[in-house]
């Protein structure tokens, strides 16, 4: 392979230009060193022609569940880090609600041993909140800190008691750790299964109230504005639920937040013939929720865009919509995806895909954006709009296909993934 990449003819994308200028990009062992209108290339320059391809930052993904260790069968670390590439992710953090849940520092060295390994792009893990996610005790958090984990948090379930949340934070304050929140209040969600409303009394599914997610938000956010800890809301899935969050940040509240592709393409009503596809939690909400979350990432409300990959075996998907498990993959897809229903139809623009999905999700990680500008790093993607991408089994690199999206074909393709002047996809 050429030390010397040449990018010719693309149009770069970046967080804060809605206008995509076409320039020529040139790639030296890892580092942007030209971008410029027409480019002279050094000899021996490897071209790789992007006439019609946007050049974009490569994405970032702060909510991805790789099942290592325990439950290798849905998905490993390995399987997890090419389906992230093949969705133009070149990082990303790990969920810890693994068998066992990484509640200690021992075990976070032992998963980043593992991606080390295994994972050709960098991986964090986060720790839990409390020990073994049992919401009694506080995890080993000074361990966990000390190998580097940039977020606790107990995801899959909230913590319940607020005593031991008021103390978690003030403890992650110290070391200032963002506290990753999953609300949910368990004595209202009970047994159900999808949103609860006219379409779960139709299908006749036990509902989960939006209040469940509600409730639980408020309060995790009156706890961080209590002990003045930083919290970040995951996958918020109700309007209401986002206006709470909306208030505490124009008071001055250190909370941010995610939104998933999911919650903002689909709602309850495509759960359709109880398709399990659409079975996630929290759930799809309605299609008023997916209007009203869409116009609050555009208006900003939202920091990051995050899948929640969340992979499961067919055995388990393909058992009645009660009894199958939360949770769909979005690594392979989200890229896309997004392209295809937001991007395309001039929704929103590049820019806000690469401010919520790569800039955004890097700076909440304590990392650096990686933006397309000359001295700085090549961390890339380069996608045609112009070709489309059909989400076969074959062509989807994650263990699981448990995804609503699987033999749909879309509008626009990665074509390129480099990083650290490597390509990781080319194809
Ligand atoms: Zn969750």
């Amino acid at each position: 392979m050429s030390e010397l990449i040449w990018f010719k003819g693309g149009r770069i994308a970046a967080e804060d230009s809605a206008k995509l200028e076409q320039l020529d990009v040139l790639v030296e062992g890892g580092k942007i060193i030209r971008v410029a209108e027409e480019v002279k290339a050094p000899e021996g320059a490897e071209v790789v022609d992007c006439e019609g391809c946007v050049i974009a930052p490569a994405m970032f993904d702060v909510h991805v569940h790789a099942r290592e260790p325990g439950r290798e069968d849905k998905e490993t670390i390995e399987t997890c880090s090419e389906a992230a590439i093949n969705g133009g992710v070149t990082g990303m953090v790990l969920m810890p609600n693994t068998l066992p849940a990484i509640d200690s520092g021992g075990l976070v060295q032992s998963v980043l041993d593992i991606a080390a390994e295994k994972s050709r792009i960098p991986i964090w893990q986060s720790g839990c909140i409390t020990k073994g996610r049992a919401g009694k005790e506080l995890a080993g958090i000074a361990g966990m800190k000390s190998k580097g984990v940039p977020v606790i948090t107990d995801d899959g379930d909230s913590v319940a008691d607020p005593m031991v949340l008021l103390r978690a934070m003030q403890y992650a304050k110290r070391f200032d750790l963002i506290l990753a929140m999953h609300c949910e209040v368990k004595e209202l969600s009970g047994f159900g299964a999808m949103n609860e409303g006219v379409v779960s009394y139709r299908l006749g599914i036990p509902g989960i109230p939006a209040c469940s997610e509600e409730i639980c938000l408020d309060r995790d956010i009156r706890l961080a504005q209590y002990t003045g800890a930083r919290v970040h809301i995951q996958h918020v899935t109700s309007a209401r639920g986002m206006e709470t969050i909306r208030r505490f940040k124009e008071e001055g509240v250190k909370v941010t937040c995610e939104v998933t592709p999911h919650h903002l393409l689909f709602n309850e009503e495509h759960i359709g013939d109880y398709d399990t596809h659409y079975k996630m939690n929290p759930p799809l909400r309605t299609q008023k929720d997916n209007e009203l979350l869409l116009q609050a990432l555009i208006d900003g409300v939202f920091d990051v865009i995050a899948t929640d990959h969340a992979p499961h075996t067919e055995f388990e998907k393909n058992s009645d919509f009660v009894s199958a498990p939360f949770g769909i993959t979005g690594l392979d897809t989200a890229l896309v995806s997004l392209y295809h229903h937001y991007v395309k139809t001039g929704i929103f623009g590049w820019d806000l895909l690469v401010k919520r999905y790569s800039a955004e999700p890097r700076r909440l990680t304590n990392l650096e954006p990686v933006p397309v500008v000359e001295g700085g790093v090549a961390e890339l993607i380069v996608f045609d709009p112009n070709r489309k991408t059909k989400f076969t089994r074959d062509f989807m690199k994650s263990k699981s296909s448990n995804t609503p999206f699987l033999d749909q074909e879309l509008d626009g393709q990665i074509i390129s993934v480099i990083r650290d002047g490597e390509f990781l996809l080319n194809r």
